[in-house]
């Protein structure tokens, strides 16, 4: 018997590296109300693309961007855990250094980089067992498109309470795509069950508390936002919350116990793990000079960040560290030719140096 062009999409998918596939239909995504409310209180922050009204627009209703779409193939790339590297190399640190921590997701090349050659390949695949071309579009996460509610949708998980789509097999550090095509394809059956039950260790985990209980989350205090997306000052209230974080924060899908019982350790190749680079020595990356900036993170989705933005966040976490040996290395770059680096080392001298007096005192 021939395999159907679902089941064959699915096992040409799992060759390609993608652990989770799915398919749903081109029908609206069933929260968008939520996202439309999520927007008019404000929880965006300054990312104003995402209220744009036709990216909305299309965000409600996918056959706005392909008119023809019949069925969408959702996908699931695995980075590494962050639960078993991280923490590691984190509790061993070399003698002298003063360490940050970056997200799991962060670690290797940049997915926007490594999901294309994937995607197109599937395309071709489906194409190849058609017999014809097939107008598509492929996304990883920068189409307007509602990602988690077409994965739970497409049987891959549910949305947890941490905001991410959570599969009951591998957990959630997965980073979603999205195939739309013009024919129709049997659609999985929706995943319906919420797994989280009473759990609320993520909610209790976030340092910011910006978890919402309606499963979204307010963009102004988190980490991620913070550090990433943000490209101004950091809310100086905030600042202490951020730890040691330097771009991105993992601390909601650590706690999470689908991830800490089920999460593989290894992603995918492409994704791997570059040196250094999740748990960096604060004190060399905080002298970084533009050019060094762009060629260390040359396709890596630190660049996202920006020099500006990763040294904001370096110089934070180094007051929060409170390390007094930092204290030189922070004087000593004091004069950043950007404003932005600039007031955020002079908030962390003060803070060092409070803390340094407070503990003379005592
Ligand atoms: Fe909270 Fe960090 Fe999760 Fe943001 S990423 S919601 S700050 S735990
Ligand atoms: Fe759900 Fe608990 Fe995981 Fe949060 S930590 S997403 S409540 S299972």
């Amino acid at each position: 018997m021939t395999a159907s062009l679902e089941s064959q999409i699915k096992e040409q998918a799992h060759r390609l590296g993608f652990t989770l596939v799915g398919i749903t239909t081109a029908e609206p995504p069933p929260h968008f109300p939520v996202y439309e409310q999520w927007l008019a209180m404000g929880r965006q922050a300054s990312m104003d693309y995402l209220s744009d009204a036709r990216v909305r627009a299309k965000r409600a209703n996918p056959r706005l961007i392909l008119p023809e779409c019949q069925s969408i193939v959702v996908l699931g790339l695995r980075y590494t855990n962050p639960g078993f590297a991280g923490e590691n190399e984190e509790k061993n640190p070399l003698p002298g250094q003063v360490n940050g921590r970056v997200a799991a997701y962060a670690w290797g090349s940049d997915y926007h980089l490594v999901m294309p050659e994937k995607l197109q390949a599937l395309v071709k695949f489906i194409e190849t067992q058609t017999g014809q071309a097939i107008p598509n579009r492929w996304y990883t996460d920068t189409g307007p498109l509602l990602e988690r509610d077409l994965a739970m949708r497409a049987s891959l998980g549910w949305i947890g309470k941490n905001t991410c789509l959570i599969n009951p097999q591998h957990g959630s550090y997965f980073l979603l795509a999205e195939i739309l095509l013009v024919f129709p394809l049997e659609p999985d059956a929706p995943f319906e069950t919420d797994r989280c039950g009473s759990c609320t260790r993520c909610l209790d985990a976030c340092p910011t508390n910006c978890i919402l209980p309606d499963r979204t989350l307010d963009a102004r205090r988190c980490i991620s936002y913070l550090t990433i997306e943000n490209k101004t000052e950091i809310p100086e209230n905030l600042r202490p919350a951020i730890g040691n974080w330097v771009f991105g924060c993992d601390i909601c899908q650590m706690v999470c116990p689908w991830n800490r019982r089920f999460a593989a350790f290894e992603g995918d190749p492409a994704l791997a793990p570059r040196a250094r680079v999740p748990n960096p020595d604060l004190a060399i990356e905080l002298s970084l000079s533009p050019e060094e900036f762009n060629r260390k993170f040359k396709d890596s989705p630190i660049k996202r960040a920006k020099r500006n933005g990763y040294l904001r966040n370096i110089a934070v976490a180094l007051g929060n560290i409170g390390d007094k040996k930092s204290l030189s290395i922070l004087e000593a770059l004091s004069q950043d030719q950007e404003p932005l680096v600039k007031e955020h080392i002079a908030w962390a001298i003060d803070r060092i140096r409070e803390k340094k007096n407070s503990e003379s005192d005592a």
